[in-house]
């Protein structure tokens, strides 16, 4: 049978236009199958500095700087009662290779880096939704419906970028649901926010309760730095929000007054946009691979936004799954060896994210996290991570075995203070 293409990427977020643009600059005939029509609306807003390497990479960042994104220089973590607070600044850290990053619109950043996929020769079809896969010993069809009609299209592989929409997983029925996990984010853009100005304009604020938390995300920044639109979202548990019986914007305004630095921050905030809810749940997938099949961003698995690795992690693996199916093509094979190797390397990375994540939200956690110590550079190590390195070898692994020990420890021993979530009087 022969292929319309070396290779077709479901899914036109930030996974599925770094998968197709590397495949496609190493001279793949790539198809990039995408649902909807660009721009539209995503959530998930705040980059990591080591995204910086891909979009060097694939030579996109002239576009993303003349589109006047904030730049995120480091992020303030508060306690949701206003009495302790620390920052990050990425340029401080020992290990920290890449230290700015962008804060984005998604619709814009995402559109961008479609347009460019498509630039370095990728076919791009908007509109078109898939809705079966289905491999082979030589390759996989794929069905999609466009606007009017549905068509099938035949590629030696499939790079499965389809978010949280899970496409090949659902279908494979290999969706694993994290049970401490069932989260629920609520939020809105607003205007008339008060963040700081200068380098810290582009800071993102995260500001913990006792069990959810806010975050801040400047968007776009005024005169003198001050930015000018915010995005604001709180990540509570589905079943808590449920119980409550209340509209997610009466549920938004309640937790902002328990909570003083968002009540001050949001005191003369207007909403530029309505308040929306989306289902916040981790999960992975039980493999990231399958016949000619491979699974990147989200749709390999998704991990609680907190340290705003989702992005990141999608580009990250993104450049894996395309240089592994870069290399099947090459040597003419069903890519088996390269995609063991591709879903090692992955699940590594989420690994790290969602250790990060489960601990976040212990109380032991938060009292380490708080009270960062120069100490065996433990401080540096975690700020590396923060900042997306990833791979930092030996040096980062045995500071961050150190540091998750610590937090065990302090469980019972307070090496640092206690910290309380309770409201002052
Ligand atoms: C509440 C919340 C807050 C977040 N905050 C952050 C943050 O601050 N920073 C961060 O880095 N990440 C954040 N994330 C995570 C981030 O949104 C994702 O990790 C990221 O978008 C993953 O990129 P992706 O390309 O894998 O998937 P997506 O960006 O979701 O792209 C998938 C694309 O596939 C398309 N698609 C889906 N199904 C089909 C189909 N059947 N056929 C064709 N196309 C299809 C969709 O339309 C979409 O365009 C957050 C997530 C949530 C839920």
């Amino acid at each position: 049978m022969s292929h319309d293409y070396d290779a077709i990427v479901l899914g036109g977020g930030p996974a599925g236009s770094c998968a197709s643009s590397y495949l496609a600059r190493a001279g793949h005939r790539v198809l990039l199958l995408e649902k909807e029509r660009f721009p539209r609306f995503h959530i998930g807003e705040s980059l990591l500095p080591y995204n910086h390497e891909i979009l060097l990479e694939l030579g996109v960042i002239p576009q993303l700087e003349a589109a006047g994104f904030p730049v995120k220089r480091g992020a303030q973590f508060h306690l949701g009662n206003g009495s302790k607070s620390t920052g990050f600044v990425f340029r401080n850290g020992r290990f920290t290779k890449h230290t700015e990053a962008f804060q984005v619109e998604r619709s814009r950043f995402d559109e961008i880096l479609l347009r460019h996929a498509s630039t370095l020769g990728v076919e791009v079809r908007e509109e078109h939704e898939v809705q079966q896969v289905t491999a082979d010993k030589t390759g996989v069809t794929v069905v999609a419906r466009g606007n009017d009609a549905t068509s099938e299209f035949r590629a030696r592989f499939v790079i499965d970028a389809t978010g949280r929409g899970n496409l090949t997983g659902n279908q494979e029925g290999i969706k694993e649901v994290n049970p401490f996990l069932r989260k629920l984010a609520v939020f809105g853009h607003f205007e008339n926010v008060l963040l700081d100005s200068g380098q810290k304009g582009g800071d993102t604020v995260i500001v913990r309760l006792e069990n959810k938390w806010f975050w801040l995300i400047p968007l776009a920044l005024g005169a003198e730095g001050t930015p000018s639109k915010v995005s604001v979202g709180l990540v509570m548990d589905r079943d808590e929000f449920t119980a409550s019986g209340q509209k997610p914007e009466e549920v938004f305004r309640h937790w902002v007054q328990q909570s003083p630095p968002v009540r001050e921050r949001l005191e003369k905030a207007q909403p530029v946009s309505p308040i929306q809810v989306t289902s916040d749940f981790s999960y992975r997938n039980r493999t990231l691979w399958s016949n000619r099949v491979l699974r990147v961003g989200d749709a390999a698995g998704f991990i609680d936004p907190i340290f705003s690795s989702g992005v990141f992690l999608a580009m990250f693996s993104g450049k894996l799954g395309a240089k592994a199916v870069g290399t099947a093509l090459k040597n003419g094979n069903n890519g088996d060896n390269e995609f063991v190797f591709f879903e090692r390397r992955v699940r590594a990375a989420l690994k790290i994210y969602s250790e990060m994540v489960e601990s976040f939200y212990t109380t032991p956690f938060m009292e380490l996290f708080l009270e960062p110590r120069a100490k065996w550079d433990l401080a540096a190590a975690v700020n590396a991570i923060l900042a997306g390195e990833l791979e930092g070898g030996w040096r980062l692994r045995w500071r961050m075995w150190l540091f998750f020990r610590l937090v065990r420890l302090q469980a019972h021993f307070p090496l640092v203070p206690r910290i309380s979530f309770a409201r002052s009087p």
